[in-house]
């Protein structure tokens, strides 16, 4: 039990990984919530993506699951740091070794491939065998802050925290790399989970921009499942027929500043069961964005965008067809 031992003496650094992780996931996610949740000149108000916001009681339960979420990151954190110190990893600290080139490049590889691992892990966890003890923690937030981005199930952290610890053993990745890919997936992650829209208008049509996913693709993963599981890029979900049917017309109502999450009703058949908590005791946030029509949480919207709210599956088997 070498590595056992080695994971216990390098004790004296357990703190420091460990506040590490904590500010990594928790300055970008109060950032974000205190710019768009608390502060009233948040100046993309009119981009609220659901008109409901999550109660009190919800947002606590994410902020627990996110820093629980930390806690496991940074166990893994140790582990690559023992791993690391032991020269048992590709990890480099000198640029000279590969060149900023290759630095540059396997960042972009390690995104690229972490979409993809994300996609498919993402996807497995959906089925009916795997959801409820991996990834139906997440989902109870149905219309999520900031603090939803690492709201996960200690168990889904561990897949998650694995596609790291997986790649140092295969890639060569400069230790600065490795940061700014675990900063790029924190603020990522956080921007869309935001509950608000900040890309610009037309993205996800746009020959270049669209294969990069927007907070309204996400947001729709959340509010109806069975679709839009990619993180970063939208190639996987447009190649394997999972985008949601109506992400575009979403995405354009919610820039328009119009009630955009209507289509949110809509009901994807995967594995929407709402449960006793699903936005209960719901409010509606700050007054400046008090739904009109009193609704409050996507239980009650009932105006699809565009088409009826036909089943997802009807949709995906029509796109995969075509
Ligand atoms: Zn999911
Ligand atoms: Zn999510």
């Amino acid at each position: 039990m070498a590595a056992l031992d080695d994971l216990i003496a390098a004790w004296p650094v357990w703190p420091t990984i460990l506040g590490v992780h904590m500010l990594l996931i928790v300055v970008p996610a109060s950032v974000a919530f205190l710019a768009l949740y608390v502060w009233k000149g948040n100046p993309l108000r009119e981009r609220k993506i659901q008109p409901g916001f999550a109660p009190s009681h919800a947002i606590r339960r994410e902020v627990f699951y996110s820093l629980l979420t930390a806690f496991i990151f940074a166990l893994n954190g140790v582990f690559i740091y023992v791993s690391m110190a032991n020269g048992w990893t590709l990890i480099y600290t000198d640029f000279a070794d590969y060149g900023w080139l290759y630095g540059a490049f396997s960042l972009a590889v390690t995104i690229v491939l972490h979409d993809a691992y994300f996609y498919w892990t993402h996807r497995l966890m959906h089925h009916p065998l795997l959801f409820d003890r991996f990834h139906r923690l997440h989902h109870e937030s149905h219309s999520p802050s900031p603090w939803a981005a690492y709201a996960f199930a200690p168990v889904e952290a561990v897949v998650q925290a694995l596609f790291l610890t997986i790649l140092i053993f295969v890639l060569p990745l400069h230790v600065t790399v490795i940061y700014l890919f675990m900063i790029h997936m924190i603020v990522r992650n956080v921007i869309g989970h935001s509950g608000f829209e900040l890309f610009p208008r037309g993205m996800p049509a746009h020959a270049v921009l669209g294969v990069l996913t927007t907070n309204t693709h996400h947001d729709l993963h959340h509010s109806s499942r069975g679709s839009n599981y990619g993180l970063y890029f939208t190639w996987w979900d447009r190649l394997a027929g999972t985008e949601h049917p109506n992400y575009r017309e979403a995405f354009d109502r919610v820039t328009r500043g119009q009630e955009g999450p209507a289509v949110l009703s809509s009901e994807a058949p995967e594995t929407r069961s709402p449960t006793a908590t699903d936005n209960a005791g719901a409010d509606h946030g700050p007054a400046w964005n008090v739904d009109p029509r009193g609704a409050c949480g996507i239980d009650k919207l009932e105006t699809p965008i565009g088409a009826p709210a036909d089943t997802l599956a009807d949709a995906t088997e029509t796109r995969a067809a075509g």
